[in-house]
């Protein structure tokens, strides 16, 4: 071991304490999203404490992206620290918001408690933790390299659990990711300290309508029903498009083992009169449906094509259409995402694997997400392919009640992001 990574780790071993106490402080801050309450709070505290070591900060809002509001405004830190020499620039980027707490906690989900060597509260491991793991290590690595070539950025972001156009989405708009001013970025999301994951698989959500035409319940004869189209539909999936999609296996090593093929689901359904106000007591009235939509949420995988995959559901529509007389349908696009992984030989990837086998002694697992993340506006907008998501925390506790991070992880990660930079400064 080198003088200058023993250094390191030494540094790291020190921040122990520093780093419980960050991740804490950024828990009590309650960032919950819906709706983005405390956003301006938590960039304002955690911009002045970045500041007070050594980091130029910029707190920016997203103003006029999806979900920027007034009320509701959605605010952003950049953090940038410059080295004594040029050279490539390593971006963290974390989400600050948390989802809503939901039943179950046997704890304060906002007191960020520590008990038997974990934290427990909302974002604790998604993502809290992951950020004040990456801010650590960048400290750490700077408090023992400090004429360091290249720079760090640290960036903490809104959104990213609504879809992130209010958070990197917007950062990448304004060239905060162009490969021409960052070349690396990690994403600490909590996928276990010993895992790299890679990317995602794509999206597509849309929305497929089925047309009848209304007439009196008791003569549905005078009527056309958009249900039973619908029905039929729903029929002709199950026939020929859940059977094709669980034969398209990727190579894309996407965890869970379920998720690496092509899945559908589909989110809702609705057809006829609306539901009823709470309250109301009385019977529906007797009507044929002249409407059904159904939302499809469609994850495919790199070897396919999203022309392709819109492609299946148009003829599947078109062979239910050829089968039964009066069939109409309209099919609304959504959203979509294109699925991205990251070459395994990418400096960034190459690193990590390095640092991880140094600090655990045991070789890194490959992963891609089934979901999507901030990785797509990264990819996309900000046009930068060298991004990985590597962080500690148990990915099955995001999102669930005593949601917890357990400190020798965040160790452990620190450890190893700080000898990425090593590496990669
Ligand atoms: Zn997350």
């Amino acid at each position: 071991m080198t003088d200058l990574i023993a250094a390191i780790l030494a540094e790291v071993a020190a921040s122990r304490a520093a780093l419980v106490a960050l991740t804490q402080d950024l828990v009590r801050i309650p960032t919950l999203n819906p709706p983005g309450r405390n956003y301006r709070e938590l960039v304002e505290w955690l911009g002045a404490r970045m500041q007070a070591h050594g980091w130029q900060v910029e707190l920016i809002r997203a103003t006029g992206a999806i979900g920027d509001s007034d009320t509701w405004p959605r605010w952003n830190m950049v953090a940038r620290f410059e080295g004594a020499r040029p050279g490539d620039c390593v971006h963290f980027n974390g989400h600050h918001d948390v989802v809503e707490v939901g039943h179950g906690w046997t704890r304060d989900p906002f007191a960020a408690e520590i008990e038997g060597g974990r934290i427990y509260g909302r974002g604790t491991c998604d993502m809290k933790g992951g950020i004040a793991t990456a801010i650590i290590a960048a400290e750490a690595f700077i408090a023992a390299n400090p004429d360091f070539a290249g720079t760090i950025e640290v960036s903490a972001t809104a959104d990213e659990e609504s879809g992130g156009y209010g958070g990197v989405a917007y950062l990448a708009e304004q060239g905060y990711f162009s490969p021409e001013r960052v070349q690396h970025v990690i994403i600490p999301e909590p996928l276990n300290k010993d895992r790299i994951c890679l990317g995602h698989r794509g999206v597509w959500w849309a929305e497929i309508e089925t047309r009848g035409r209304i007439a009196h319940g008791s003569m549905p004869f005078l009527g056309d029903s958009a249900i039973r189209h619908m029905g039929a539909v729903l029929e002709e999936m199950e026939r020929s498009l859940y059977p094709l999609l669980a034969g398209k296996r990727t190579e894309m090593p996407v965890v869970p083992d379920g998720a690496k093929q092509s899945t559908l689901n589909i989110n809702s359904i609705h057809g006829g009169e609306p539901e009823p106000e709470p309250g109301f007591t009385g019977f529906p009235a007797p009507c044929v449906a002249d409407r059904c939509t159904i939302v499809i949420d469609r994850r495919f995988v790199i070897e396919e094509d999203l022309a392709d995959v819109k492609g299946e559901v148009k003829s599947l529509m078109e062979r239910v259409k050829a089968a039964r007389p009066g069939f109409a349908y309209e099919i609304r696009d959504m959203h979509e995402v294109i699925p991205t992984m990251t070459d395994a030989g990418a400096a960034v990837v190459r690193s990590t694997a390095a640092a991880i086998e140094k600090v655990l002694g045991a070789r890194p697992d490959y992963v891609v997400s089934p979901g999507t993340y901030d990785q797509k506006h990264i990819d996309r907008i900000g046009r930068l392919h060298n991004c990985i998501a590597y962080g500690p925390g148990v990915l099955d506790l995001a999102h669930q009640p005593d949601e917890w991070i357990g400190i020798d992880d965040m160790m452990d990660s620190a450890r190893v992001m700080a000898l990425v930079l090593a590496e990669l400064l």
